[in-house]
C-alpha cells in the first residue's frame, strides 16, 4: 500500500484525504512509478470542486516525475529506473507510486531534474502550445497574458520574449509585479487598481493586440475582447476567476471581426507525437537558458490540501511542487 491524495465528493481543500491506496502491478501498455515530484496546477482545484466532473473517488493530480518500478507487457521504450515525467489523464500525480500509460510519459534528458521536469510538463507544455501553435508568437508582435506571475504565465513571459515579442502582463499586486518584469515582462498592468483594457490601448497607440492569451475567466472576458486588434485571437485557456459566461456571438464582429479559441493541452498532444515534440521544444528552450524555471513553493505531498488553499488565494507564484 502507498499513500495519495484523494477525494470522495467534490468540494473544498477539506474533501482532500491523505489515505492508503493500492497501485498493483502494470498491465499492458502500462508502468509502475514511484513518485519523485508532483506539480501543483489550477486544474487541479477545478478536479476537486467538480467544475470539471470526473468519477469518483479521484486521486487528484495531473502532472509529475518519477522512477519506473516495472513495465508491462508491451513496453519497449520503456525500462525499469528511467526518469519520466508526464502532464495528462488519467489523473493521479498526487500519490506516491501510480500506474500510467506509457504512451503518455516522456524520458527526461540528463539536463533536467525531476523537480524541474514535475513543475514545467503542463505549465511549460501549454505555454509551448499557446506560443507556437495556438498563435505563432513573431518579432514585433505585442501580446497580452493574463495572470502574468503564475505558474504558466512566468514561463510564457519569458518564452514570448525569447521570441521576439513584446510582452504586456497582468497581475493581482506589486511584488508579483516585480516578478513578471523579472520573467520577460515589457509592461505590466496590476488589474486590481488598474483599467487593463484601457491601459492596453494605451501601451499600443489605440491598436489593441493581435492575441490575448486569458486563463483568468470570468473576470477578464469582456475586458480582453476590448484589448483586440481587428481580427485578433481570443485565446480563453482557463477560468482562476470562475467560468465564462455565454456571450453573444454577434459581439465579435461588434469588436472588429474577432476570433475566440479554448484551448485544452489534452487536444494538443493528444498524437504521441505531438507531445513528444511539444516536451522536447520545452527541454530545450529550458535547457538553453532562455527560460528559466521558478519553484517559489514546495509543499509535503500530504500537505496538498494547503497548496490549494494558498493557489486559490493567489498567495503563489510560478510553479509550485508537491513532495512525497
Ligand atoms: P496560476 O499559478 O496562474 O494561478 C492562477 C492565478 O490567477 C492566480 O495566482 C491569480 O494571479 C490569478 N487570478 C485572477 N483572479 C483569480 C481568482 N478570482 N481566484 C484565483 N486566482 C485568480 O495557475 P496555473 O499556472 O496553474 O494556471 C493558469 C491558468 O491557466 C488557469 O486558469 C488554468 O486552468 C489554465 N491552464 C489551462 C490549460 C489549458 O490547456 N487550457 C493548461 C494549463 C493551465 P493574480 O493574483 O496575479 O491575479
Amino acid at each position: 500500500m502507498v499513500h495519495a491524495i484523494r477525494i470522495h465528493a467534490p468540494g473544498g481543500p477539506e474533501q482532500m484525504k491523505w489515505e492508503e491506496v493500492e497501485v498493483g502491478a502494470p498491465g499492458p501498455g502500462q508502468i509502475r512509478l514511484k513518485t519523485t515530484a508532483a506539480g501543483l496546477n489550477y486544474i487541479d482545484t477545478y478536479h476537486r470542486t467538480g467544475l470539471y466532473k470526473l468519477p469518483l473517488p479521484l486521486t487528484l493530480g495531473m502532472e509529475g516525475a518519477g522512477t519506473v518500478t516495472a513495465v508491462g507487457d508491451g513496453v519497449t521504450d520503456i525500462k525499469v529506473g528511467d526518469r519520466v515525467a508526464y502532464a495528462s489523464a488519467p489523473l493521479g500525480s498526487y500519490s506516491e507510486e501510480r500506474l500510467m500509460q506509457a504512451d503518455r510519459v516522456v524520458v527526461l534528458p540528463q539536463g533536467i531534474s525531476d523537480q524541474t521536469a514535475a513543475a514545467i510538463m503542463l505549465k511549460g507544455m501549454t505555454t509551448e502550445y499557446l506560443v507556437q501553435r495556438t498563435y505563432k508568437v513573431k518579432p514585433g508582435d505585442t501580446v497580452l497574458f493574463h495572470a502574468a506571475a503564475g505558474g504558466v504565465g512566468l514561463l510564457f513571459g519569458q518564452w514570448a520574449k525569447a521570441l521576439g515579442a513584446t510582452v504586456i502582463g497582468t497581475v493581482g499586486s506589486e511584488d508579483k509585479a516585480k516578478l513578471a518584469r523579472a520573467h520577460g515582462y515589457d509592461h505590466i498592468i496590476n488589474y486590481r487598481t488598474e483599467n487593463f483594457a484601457e491601459r492596453v490601448k494605451e501601451l499600443t497607440k489605440d491598436a489593441g493586440v493581435p492575441v490575448v492569451y486569458d486563463g483568468v475567466g470570468k473576470d477578464t472576458w469582456a475586458g480582453s475582447l476590448d484589448c483586440l486588434s481587428p481580427f485578433g485571437l481570443m485565446v480563453s485557456f482557463g477560468n482562476a476567476s470562475g467560468p465564462v459566461p455565454p456571450f453573444e456571438i454577434a459581439t465579435l464582429a461588434g469588436k472588429g471581426s474577432l476570433y475566440v479559441t479554448r484551448p485544452t493541452l489534452v487536444t494538443y498532444t493528444a498524437k504521441r507525437a505531438d507531445l513528444v515534440n511539444s516536451a522536447k521544444a520545452l527541454f530545450d528552450v529550458v535547457s538553453s537558458g532562455k527560460v528559466k524555471v521558478e519553484v517559489p513553493q514546495t509543499y509535503a505531498l500530504k500537505d496538498a490540501a494547503k497548496a490549494h488553499a494558498d493557489l486559490e488565494a493567489r498567495k503563489t507564484t510560478g510553479s509550485t511542487l508537491l513532495l512525497p
